[in-house]
């Protein structure tokens, strides 16, 4: 049966990532997620020193961008997660530092350009779920099933902050908030590839809605676009 590409994007915490590998788990596709790509340049350019607090060397980045080498790899559970340069980096790049940079670096089109075509890459044949902020306006254009996954800031930096406190980090709330605050603002307005919903996506707002009715919406859908397609 022809496997279809699904495009998961939407505004941070709202559940994009959490629902895509629910639901590539379940009908055998693979999952990818983009943001973890993003984060892990993020974390490359924290560890050179690229960018700080008071500073961003974008040409000294764009240099080093031949040096980065990304892969995702299934843990003994089959569980995607990040490398950078062969370094298990999958819990390093969620920590609010790194949520932090991760906007502006995924400004810089030649990162957005070097990210674009690996992602593209890993979806050439189809069969994959891929979430993040430009999958079906930019990444997967044709994807035959594109949703966008919203809810309100609050329910978003709540869910956020929860995620963080059971990570064990210690964090206070109004960080996180301004957190996704700032990172709707810098991704909707970005020049190249800005968060919007695409044309022919599913709007889905989640403020109202748990893990498992968000699953089971999404899984009708994609059974509806598939039953469609044979
Ligand atoms: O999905 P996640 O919140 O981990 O993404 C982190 C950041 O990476 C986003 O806030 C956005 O700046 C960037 N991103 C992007 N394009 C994608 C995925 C993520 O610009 N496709």
């Amino acid at each position: 049966m022809h496997k279809i590409t699904i495009a998961i994007d939407g505004h941070s915490s709202t559940g994009k990532s959490t629902v895509a590998r629910q639901l590539a788990d379940y009908i055998g596709y693979l999952y990818v997620d983009s943001g973890a790509m993003y984060r892990a340049v993020t974390l490359f350019a924290l560890g050179k020193q690229f960018i700080s607090e008071t500073h961003f060397d974008k040409s000294s980045l764009v240099k080093a961008l031949n040096d980065i080498h990304l892969d995702f790899k299934p843990n003994a559970e089959g569980k995607q997660e990040m490398y950078l340069n062969g370094e298990n980096v999958e819990r390093q790049i969620r920590t609010l530092q790194v949520s932090e940079f991760v906007s502006p670096i995924a400004t810089v089109s030649e990162v957005r350009k070097k990210l674009v075509e690996q992602q593209q890459l890993l979806g050439r044949n189809g069969g994959v779920v891929m979430d993040g902020r430009d999958i079906g306006t930019v990444v997967f254009p044709k994807a035959e099933l594109k949703i966008f996954m919203t809810a309100s800031v609050d329910v978003r930096a709540q869910r956020r902050y929860e995620e963080l406190l059971q990570r064990g980090d210690s964090i206070n709330f109004d960080a996180v908030l301004e957190n996704v605050m700032e990172r709707d603002q810098i991704d909707s307005t970005r020049a190249d590839s800005p968060l919007r919903i695409a044309d022919d996506a599913i709007v889905l707002d989640t403020s109202e809605m748990d893990e498992e009715d968000q699953f089971h919406v999404i899984l009708q859908l994609t059974k509806d676009r598939i039953a469609k397609r044979v």
